[in-house]
């Protein structure tokens, strides 16, 4: 497996031009978005954790190599709904997005991070309901599942169907620290590239 940084996006006029498959990661900031993407390419320090505001209106692609013959790009998609960024960063950071998703095939599939421990609010209702507006292969992933036990693990699963879009398949429940979930990730990601080859 080769993973590496290829570029920060603060334009829709500088996306990559090349089509290649694209699988994009949209979280809120300290959801374990860094923490996972590692994790799922094996790269220690990939991508930079705990990343400020300010830092993180732009996608950030890497280039991920599964192995020899096809690559595709992970597009770190900004965080939403944080406190600290002014209104005009956010409305920069909405049009961007916006313009990103309302490409054509960009991206092939979105995978929504969410704390396992977290209850969906009505921020995180709207904003799942908005991803799904586009369309794509989606996913949610539960992040740093390590810290609920089995019970609290099902409920979250529940939870979280509920507030995702209808007919989009069970959330995933992933750690970074144990790397629970990776597989079923991987395999959601590989069904997504094989609809639109690299
Ligand atoms: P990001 O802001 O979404 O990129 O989040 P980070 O990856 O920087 O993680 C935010 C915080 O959560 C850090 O303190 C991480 O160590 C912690 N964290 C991330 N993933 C996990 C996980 O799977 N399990 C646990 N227990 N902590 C995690």
């Amino acid at each position: 497996m080769e993973a590496r940084y290829l570029t920060s996006v603060y334009n829709a006029a500088d996306l990559p031009r090349d089509r290649k498959v694209e699988i994009a990661v949209a979280g809120k900031s300290n959801v374990g978005k860094s923490s996972l993407l590692n994790r799922l390419v094996k790269r220690r320090g990939l991508a930079k954790t705990s990343q400020t505001p300010g830092k993180t209106r732009c996608l950030n692609y890497f280039v991920v190599e599964p192995d020899k013959s096809a690559s595709f790009y992970l597009v770190d998609l900004p965080g939403y709904g944080y406190a600290k960024v002014s209104q005009t960063m956010r409305k920069d950071w909405a049009g961007l997005i916006e313009a990103y998703l309302n490409e054509p095939d960009r991206p092939a599939g979105l995978i929504a991070l969410f704390d396992a421990r977290r209850e969906p609010t009505s921020v995180d209702e709207d904003w799942l309901a908005w991803l799904g507006l586009w369309g794509r292969p989606f996913l949610v992933v539960l992040t740093k599942s390590d810290k609920v036990s089995g019970n609290a693990r099902a409920q979250a699963i529940r939870r979280w169907t509920l507030a995702g879009p209808a007919g989009a398949i069970a959330p995933v429940t992933a750690s970074a620290l144990t790397g629970e979930g990776t597989d079923k990730i991987w395999q959601w990601m590989d069904g997504v590239r094989r609809r639109r080859p690299g």
